[in-house]
């Protein structure tokens, strides 16, 4: 660091920052968390340097002894973790997890079926300008007046649309998805069940949230999420799926590892099989209910009625402020949201009338029943008066002195 102080000072500002940004302000984006110093240490490596294409034992480059290890044992670890019959851990992000699924099973002009990204599903599920939506012909499904997935709905539609993959998982979804029923309706159509657990991973892996892996086909996340690792993803499969889905990783859609971060993959995966992590992941459940049971207190309406994960959705029309507004005021007083639409929203996707709430980072740097009920408190008040300064510098103080109790790296 001291190099780059002196060689590069305008980066290095910029750098210290965003690491006193991350330490004062809560940051409450459901799908960040803090990495701990040793996946940071372990992303810093020389692993950097090298090239291996292919896998273990049977790359395409010289050298690859050492990065062989640390590759099988992110294999190894996660398929622990999730029980899982095989894994590819090579994924840069959850996109191209994604993407080397399509590619493995699908070709231009095919039907998927995903959840729309208007209620709660990802860009890469099928949304217009996303590859997946381009290339295929998508049929989505939603939420029921209740704010529920709708599974007759998309059962139904899976019998008319026939389509050859279906994906369940999403981006702002607080409740737990039955992956039994989706396996049940993939089976009837003959369709490939994908699940992307990205933003539930954490919690899956702590036995928190319920486990898709016996249901599916194929399961893809995140490893930067509630899983608490490094940027990059993972795919895990059923045995007879491994050959298709690791061509299609490489040489199908990437080049040459990240090393590095498969080398961090594998530390998190270590971190994720303690039991620390179990108590860290319960605590993040915990901690969002009890976001949420405040938040509904202060008059705040918590779409689907409540979570039962990591995350929530806050409908903000009873307090006549929008998402765009809501996230740059409480952003003022330095807890870090972000916008989102709600079901049905007659706001414009950049201005929304919703913001999305998640527990993971802040649970992390050791925030707990307390803790949470006050952080709720906090975005109530600048909620209940989002234009008045006194207030914004009242709340912003009291910021400071919670996350100043509550270092992140030490
Ligand atoms: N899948 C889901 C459900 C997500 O929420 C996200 C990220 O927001 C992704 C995939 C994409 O992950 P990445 O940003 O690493 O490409």
């Amino acid at each position: 660091t001291i190099l780059v102080e002196q060689t590069d000072p305008e980066l290095f500002a910029a750098i210290q920052a965003e690491n006193r940004r991350q330490e004062e302000h809560i940051e409450l984006i459901a799908s960040e968390n803090y990495a701990s110093p040793a996946v940071l240490w372990a992303q810093g490596t020389q692993l950097t340097n090298k090239y291996a294409e292919g896998y273990p034992g049977k790359r395409y480059y010289g050298g690859c002894e050492y990065v062989d290890i640390a590759e099988q044992l992110a294999i190894d670890r996660v398929k622990q973790i999730f029980g899982a019959d095989a894994a590819n851990v090579q994924p840069h992000c959850g996109a191209s997890a994604n993407e080397a699924v399509f590619l493995a099973f699908l070709k231009p002009g095919d039907t998927i079926m995903g959840m729309s990204l208007a209620e709660g599903g990802h860009l890469t599920h099928g949304m217009p300008l996303n590859m997946s939506g381009k290339w295929f012909n998508v049929v989505s499904y939603g939420l029921n007046d209740k704010e529920e997935i709708d599974y007759d709905a998309m059962e139904r539609k899976a019998h008319e649309h026939k389509p050859k993959l279906i994906v369940a998982g999403a981006s702002a979804y607080s409740l737990r998805i039955d992956f039994a029923r989706f396996a049940q309706v993939a089976k009837d159509v003959g369709a490939i069940f994908m699940v992307d657990m990205a933003h539930y991973a954490g919690l899956i892996a702590a036995g928190v949230y319920p486990t898709p892996v016996p249901h599916a086909d194929v399961v893809t996340s995140t490893t930067h999420k509630s899983l608490r690792g490094p940027r990059g993803g993972f795919i895990l499969m059923k045995a007879e799926h491994e050959k298709a889905i690791n061509s299609a990783i490489f040489p199908g859609l990437q080049g040459g590892p990240l090393m590095h971060v498969i080398a961090a993959k594998a530390v998190a995966f270590k971190e994720a099989l303690s039991p620390e992590f179990k108590t860290y992941q319960q605590q993040v459940a915990k901690n969002a209910q009890i976001v949420a049971e405040t938040l509904a207190a202060r008059g705040l309406r918590i779409v689907s009625g409540r979570t039962e994960s990591h995350v929530m959705l806050v409908d903000l029309r009873a307090k006549n402020i929008t998402g765009k507004e809501a996230e740059a005021v409480l952003g003022s007083a330095h807890m870090t949201i972000n916008k989102n639409a709600i079901p049905n929203d007659p706001e414009k996707p950049m201005v929304t009338s919703g913001v999305r709430v998640g527990t993971p980072a802040m649970t992390t740097r050791g925030f707990k029943d307390e803790e949470a009920r006050a952080t709720a408190n906090l975005i109530a008040d600048v909620l209940d008066n989002p234009r008045d300064a006194a207030t914004i510098d009242a709340v912003r103080a009291k910021v400071h002195a919670l996350t100043s109790r509550f270092p992140v790296y030490r």
